[in-house]
């Protein structure tokens, strides 16, 4: 029509629909767990934005409705939630707008041609996953607050189109042409099957239709809720991965009801494997407050920065439903949650650390995001400390510092380490000869944040924390463990080379620190460690 404009999809958006239209997998379902769960997350939304604007409530029989048309052979996606304007279907329809898909897109450049249809089956591509059971995808909405409403268009290859349209009301409908091998998607028992299975913990009411009426499809009570009794390990695999996007299985899982002067159930997860979209590229906790089951923000920050790969929800009955913006971010009783929910963390993450070789596959994934906790978090950081592991030039496993205390000898009075940015150069660092030659172990820190919390610690079990590069490392004091000869006399030598290097060092001097090379750097006793120099030198400082 004269009103109707064409355009093209982005070229990332392009790739990914090529993907999942030409990938035949056995799991075709999950289009529809992607379907239900953004109408949920736009009826979210909805009740969210309806905190500081009334005239946005939902309607009090909001829900999501399913209705298949065998004769027609549609199948209508319905919802009362925020809708789109035409800007927000361009953007977040015709460019890779969020989360998940942006994530799989990222990922999907790390596999093999062969294994991406499995990657589809296991991920789940958002809404763009409903062409993989749909020739033609067309998607009406009206935004809340607005009165016109749009149809956007596609038969998912290359572009789509734009029109002006009618709703009654705020929300969605998303209409899928059913393929025609795709029958089984207008079945309202097929339909009903999927929901239960994928959809069991979303709060809104989802509806199937079935000979004319809609049937409650699922439970609505949310799966925190539940009496862990009545929770199967399926079921809890499920949530986490809808609210991760992960595909494993958690590596652990956190479910109990807090009761007395502050009540609230939580259900946390730590996942087995790192998420695809990267843990650094967001510094906030993304833990769910939901508020007498209703979801109410992600953006509470219920656990500090360093804890935030874990996943979850926490569910109160300490604020009012209509709990506003500005009341999050000063009422106590959050801050007292938050206290609780770390506290309760980290007791798992003490508990859990008595199984070396699983904790080392945590450890692994997360230890660097904790170690930021040794940094920033003086409240905690005694907790961190005992939970945090190293490689060392002592043990081929990971190894605590109360191990490494425990393993020190007699005459050491110090705990020393060396900053750098991989461990194979840090084993073989010249640095480390004079403190291997007397038996000392020293731990080899390369993660990033390793420059940073040492001195922040600075002791542990009242041993003090030193760089092995910083020169006050006494090595005189600690005997040998093979005699040596004497070192030769470095008088002459010594003011020769100061005199060459000039002003590039501050001083030349002889030292116990070297076995089989000839020079070292070392920071000066009082300064920044060297690692840290380099830093600082990147950083223009
Ligand atoms: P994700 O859900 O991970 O953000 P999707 O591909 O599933 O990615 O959806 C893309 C975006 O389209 C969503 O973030 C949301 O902004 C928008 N969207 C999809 N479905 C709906 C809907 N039913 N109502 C409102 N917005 C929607
Ligand atoms: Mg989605």
């Amino acid at each position: 029509s004269a009103s109707e404009e064409r355009r093209e999809f982005s070229a990332e958006v392009g790739r990914l629909l090529d993907l999942v239209v030409h990938s035949l997998y056995s799991d075709r379902e999950i289009f529809l767990r992607e379907l239900v769960a953004n109408a949920a997350d736009a009826s979210d939304r909805r009740r969210f934005e309806a905190l500081t604007d009334a005239d946005r409530a939902l309607p009090a029989d909001a829900k999501i409705r399913i209705v298949p048309d065998k004769a027609a052979r549609l199948l209508t996606i319905s919802d009362d939630g925020t809708g789109m304007s035409r800007d927000e279907l361009v953007r977040n329809l015709g460019t890779i707008a969020r989360s998940g898909t942006r994530a799989f897109n990222q990922k999907l450049s790390d596999v093999k041609p062969e294994d991406r249809p499995s990657l589809i089956g296991q991920f789940g591509v958002g809404f763009y996953s409903a062409f993989m059971v749909a020739d033609r995808v067309e998607v009406v909405s009206r935004r809340v607050g607005e009165a016109e409403a749009w149809r956007w268009s596609s038969e998912g290859q290359g572009s789509y189109t734009l029109a002006p349209a009618e709703r009654d009301t705020p929300g969605t409908d998303i209409v899928l042409h059913i393929k025609s091998d795709a029958d089984d998607f207008l079945e309202p028992f097929r339909l009903e099957t999927i929901v239960r299975k994928w959809a069991d913990h979303i709060t809104w009411p989802i509806t199937v239709q079935r000979d004319g009426q809609d049937i409650a499809a699922n439970e609505g009570t949310a799966l925190w809720r539940k009496p862990k009794s009545e929770i199967t390990e399926e079921q809890l695999t499920e949530f986490y991965q809808h609210l991760g996007h992960m595909f494993d299985k958690p590596w652990a899982t956190l479910h109990w009801r807090a009761e007395g002067a502050l009540e609230f159930i939580a259900m946390l997860f730590i996942p087995g494997m790192r998420p695809f979209e990267p843990v650094e590229s967001t510094r906030e906790s993304r833990l769910r407050l939901h508020v007498r089951r209703m979801f109410i923000t992600d953006e509470a920050e219920l656990l500090p920065p360093w804890l935030r790969f874990v996943q979850g929800v926490v569910d109160t009955e300490d604020l009012p439903l209509n709990v506003s913006r500005e009341m999050l971010q000063s009422t106590p009783v959050l801050a007292r949650i938050r206290k609780a929910v770390t506290n309760r963390v980290l007791s798992e993450l003490r508990n859990r650390a008595k199984d070396a070789e699983s904790f080392a596959t945590f450890w692994e994934n997360f230890g660097a995001v904790l170690k930021e906790g040794l940094w920033e978090d003086a409240e905690h950081r005694a907790d961190v400390a005992t939970l945090a592991r190293f490689r060392s030039t002592a043990a081929d496993d990971w190894t605590g510092l109360a191990d490494y205390v425990a393993r020190m000898k007699p005459e050491q009075e110090a705990i020393y380490f060396l900053v750098g940015d991989n461990l194979e150069a840090l084993r073989s660092s010249p640095q480390l000869e004079g403190f291997q030659a007397r038996g000392i172990e020293v731990l080899l820190l390369s993660d990033s944040v390793d420059s940073f919390w040492p001195d922040r610690l600075s002791r542990f079990e009242d041993k003090p924390l030193r760089s092995v590069t910083q020169g006050l490392a006494d090595l005189s004091k600690l005997p040998l463990a093979e005699p040596q000869e004497d070192g030769a006399d470095l008088s002459d030598l010594l003011p020769r080379l100061k005199e060459a290097l000039g002003t590039a060092v501050s001083d030349v001097r002889g030292t116990d620190r070297l076995v089989n090379s000839a020079v070292v750097l070392a920071a000066s006793g009082a300064g920044p460690d060297l690692q840290m120099q380099r830093l600082m030198r990147r950083a223009g400082q």
